[in-house]
């Protein structure tokens, strides 16, 4: 096995006489070359380029992301993702946005939705379908995990179930994690 330098698509990178086409290359008349970007492997005469970066993780079903609080509506909260946990350093394959309906909130039920979460929260959230994107936050562990003050935007400290503003004094409600404040982002 034998690795050569970074190429790019369209490199040429020898003749069909020479390599058998592998992935990540192609075959036009006799001339191979790479189709991505990536290092060039070739094992047993067969030629492949393997792409130099993974393809970013796409949100599954059951995966545990975290976002951040775009908008609050009536009855869905918009979220946009930043990342799944377990794969901080790599950012999501979607700029979709996805949506917290006021029934996967908490286990109790939610009349208002403007007292469980706010513009620019920073939320922890499962993913329960993929497709659609939907959110839950039903769990203890799940919901907001860092917000600001809704009126001078200082970071919110935790008293007993609420936020509480020590630069204005001002108590904001949120749907918390149980381990608000403690994480490092
Ligand atoms: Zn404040």
């Amino acid at each position: 096995m034998e690795t050569k330098n970074l190429v790019v698509p369209g490199d040429f990178l020898g003749t069909s006489e020479e390599f058998i086409v592998g992935d990540g290359v192609y075959d036009e008349r006799g001339k191979i070359y790479a189709a991505v970007v990536g290092e060039v492997k070739i094992e047993d005469k067969r030629i492949s380029v393997v792409p130099r970066v993974g393809t970013p993780p796409l949100p599954r079903a059951g995966d545990i992301v975290i976002g951040r609080v775009e908008d609050v509506k009536e009855n869905v909260v918009v979220v946009s993702i930043a990342c799944i946990q377990g794969c901080e350093n790599r950012s999501v394959a979607t700029s979709e946005r996805g949506i917290i309906h006021i029934s996967n909130i908490k286990n109790s039920y939610v009349t208002n939705l403007q007292q469980e979460f706010a513009h620019e929260d920073i939320v922890r959230a499962k993913v329960i379908d993929a497709k659609a994107l939907r959110l839950s936050t039903e769990q203890r562990n799940l919901g907001v995990i860092k917000a600001i003050c809704g009126r001078c935007k200082s970071s919110l400290v935790r008293r007993g179930n609420v936020l509480f503003c020590e630069t204005c004094r001002k108590v904001e409600m949120r749907k918390i994690a149980d381990d608000y404040g403690k994480v490092v982002i």
